[in-house]
């Protein structure tokens, strides 16, 4: 059990699967209680029932991030369950790569709604709890994509340098809470995320791509478990990580 991780209330949006999943199992493995929001809730619950099995804490809430009333409803649940929410994973997202000329707008709103507004409604249900509490902490997840634009990712990367701007804008005002603000921004990881690229050849290339340098989700979790388990007055404000074999 790690210290800074063991009994916190830990909110993960996007638990359902990839670094959401592998990130609720280990900082639950360390004696975190998790709190579990994201569309499909059979998969959340077969996530709460197996930490569950392993000795852990764990509540499932389906929860759609476009929608505010269910971010905060999830939260509200954490805190109205277990007295508090030390921890606030803004991780849900979606990258459905594509050239900007193919227009597809539908995407791009999508990803807007979810890679931004999902952070911003986040933000929107945790602070006030964790000012009240003057504690908390932020884990915002953003991306290589948030430093760097690439031909085929121009509104992901628009939205992933989005959330480092909230980030770093979140953690300059909430100094007189206590509160603490990490942005975390992966290279490429195996997980589900390309199952949302619609467009056949910016599947293929990705997909290949992941083949050869993706690094497991448990990746994001140990930096997710780095960044909670500092001592109080040490703020990790950002984690840029990539496997060793990815260049870009
Ligand atoms: P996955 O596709 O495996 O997981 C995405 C998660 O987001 C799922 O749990 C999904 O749950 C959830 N999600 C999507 N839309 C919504 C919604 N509207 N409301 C609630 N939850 C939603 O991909 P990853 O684990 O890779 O992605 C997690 C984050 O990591 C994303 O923000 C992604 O941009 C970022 N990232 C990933 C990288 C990678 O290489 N894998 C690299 C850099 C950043 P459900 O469908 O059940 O709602």
């Amino acid at each position: 059990m790690t210290q800074g991780i063991k009994d916190k209330i830990i909110v993960v949006t996007g638990a359902s699967s990839g670094l959401g999943e592998a990130t609720a199992r280990l900082l639950s493995a360390e004696g975190a209680t998790v709190v579990l929001g994201a569309r499909r809730a059979d998969r959340l619950q077969a996530l709460a029932k197996d930490i569950e099995g392993h000795g852990g804490k764990a509540l499932a809430l389906e929860t759609d991030v476009t929608r505010r009333d269910q971010v905060k409803a999830l939260v509200d649940a954490a805190v109205q369950n277990y007295g508090r929410i030390d921890v606030m994973i803004n991780n849900a997202g979606l990258m459905p790569q594509a050239p900007l000329e193919q227009l597809k707008v539908d995407e791009w709103d999508r990803m807007i709604d979810v890679n931004i507004k999902g952070v911003t409604y986040g933000i929107a249900a945790a602070l006030p709890h964790m000012q009240r509490q003057k504690s908390g902490h932020f884990v915002n997840v953003s991306s290589v994509a948030g430093h760097r634009v690439g031909p085929g990712f121009a509104v992901y990367a628009a939205t992933k340098f989005a959330v480092r701007a909230l980030s770093e804008g979140l953690r300059q005002e909430v100094k007189p809470y206590n509160i603490r603000t990490t942005v975390i921004s992966p290279g490429a990881v195996a997980t589900e995320l390309l199952d949302t690229i619609s467009d056949p050849a910016a599947a293929a290339g990705i997909r290949s791509f992941y083949q050869q340098v993706a690094v497991p989700a448990d990746s994001f979790a140990r930096a997710v478990a780095f960044a909670l388990s500092q001592p109080p007055e040490v703020d990790i404000n950002e984690i840029l990580y990539r496997p060793t074999k990815q260049e870009l």
